[in-house]
């Protein structure tokens, strides 16, 4: 029996618009994290499009992480993809990678659910053991904490999500996703130099959250209101959202850590919210450094390591993507 540092899961990312290919020890050691986004020339993501993005970079991110990691591909013990939740026509064309090299080198597949693997990155990257997550990003948005066997949902977006929210305004008030700056970091920075609260409206349904009312609402203010004020306004009201769920999901639990994972974890306004609610709950605050908080194949990887050593692998003919896939469908049997 190889001892766990030398037995290695490559996973693949492929949801959205970032493809992903990362290498992780059994024992939790990153080797690898690479990846190619496709940036769409015009609007948001295109399924189509992003995936023949994804199919176009496969084998160059593939040789990158396994150049990277310094392990050959028949030294691999397992493939993991990204099933579910996401895009069809992306999570498909990375679940093909998957097969063919997992039966090229016969090896295990394993289905990685796409939202525990950002949560289980997230506790690797920073000690959190049994946190409250609010995972925001482009297609996602929710809280969510450990009980009897499942992350359960304790609160998430009825409609669009919070990355998502921010880009759909963005893209009305003229900006554009560049390489290095996403359309929420350029919101963040115009929203520092903001300084009127315009109101907008703050949607909070029981835990739950909408966010889509807020994008049309504020897109109107640009008439009546600079870019900066208008910023400033967006975010607050989506942060105070997701921050006042955050904290609900605290208070019901009492759970003592707060992880925040996904792209939009990377706003300085947005953690700051969060460090205030944890402070007041006694609860242990952590952010996910970014390039583990965005969609990333070493998530995929690690969570890959963990259900493989409890015996979920996924025979090719069950690894069909789950564009619905929820967090709250699967079990975390590696979690006592
Ligand atoms: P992901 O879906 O995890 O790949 O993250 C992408 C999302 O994160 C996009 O909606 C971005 O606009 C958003 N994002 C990236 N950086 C920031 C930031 N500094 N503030 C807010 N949102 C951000
Ligand atoms: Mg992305």
């Amino acid at each position: 029996m190889k001892n766990l540092e030398s037995k290695y899961c490559l996973g693949i990312e492929s949801s959205a618009d970032d493809f992903g290919i990362g290498l992780a020890t059994f024992g939790g050691e990153i080797l690898a994290n690479k990846s190619d986004s496709y940036i769409p020339t015009e609007g948001g993501i295109h399924p189509r499009e992003a995936a023949r993005h994804h199919a176009e970079v496969a084998d160059t991110v593939l040789q990158e992480a396994l150049s990277k990691a310094g392990v050959k591909a028949k030294e691999l013990t397992c493939i993991a993809f990204s099933q579910g939740p996401g895009l069809g026509p992306s999570l498909r064309t990375g679940a093909t990678v998957a097969r063919a090299l997992a039966s090229y080198l016969k090896i295990p597949l394993v289905g990685v659910n796409h939202s525990v693997a950002h949560i289980e990155i997230g506790k690797l990257q920073t000690g959190a053991t049994d946190p409250v997550t609010l995972y925001a990003s482009g297609g996602n948005t929710m809280v969510t904490a450990y009980e009897s066997g499942r992350y359960r949902v304790f609160g998430e977006t009825l409609d669009i999500a919070l990355g998502n929210c921010l880009d759909v305004f963005g893209r009305e008030a003229g900006l554009k996703t560049k390489k290095g700056l996403p359309i929420g970091a350029a919101i963040e920075q115009l929203a520092a130099k903001g300084e009127k609260l315009v109101p907008l409206p703050y949607v909070v349904k029981g835990m739950d959250l909408s966010l889509s009312g807020l994008v049309t609402a504020a897109s109107a203010q640009l008439q009546n209101h600079s870019l900066e004020d208008v910023c400033f306004s967006l975010q607050e009201h989506a942060f105070s959202m997701v921050t006042e769920v955050t904290e609900r999901a605290l208070a019901h639990t009492e759970k003592k850590q707060v992880l925040l994972t996904g792209g939009v974890a990377a706003n300085k306004r947005l953690q700051a919210m969060l460090a205030v609610i944890s402070a007041e709950h006694d609860a242990q605050f952590s952010v996910v450094p970014l390039q583990y908080a965005t969609d990333n194949g070493a998530m995929i990887a690690w969570t890959g390591t963990l259900a493989y050593r409890h015996g979920l692998t996924t025979p090719i003919d069950e690894s069909i993507v789950k564009l619905r896939w929820r967090v709250d469908k699967v079990d975390v049997p590696w979690i006592q």
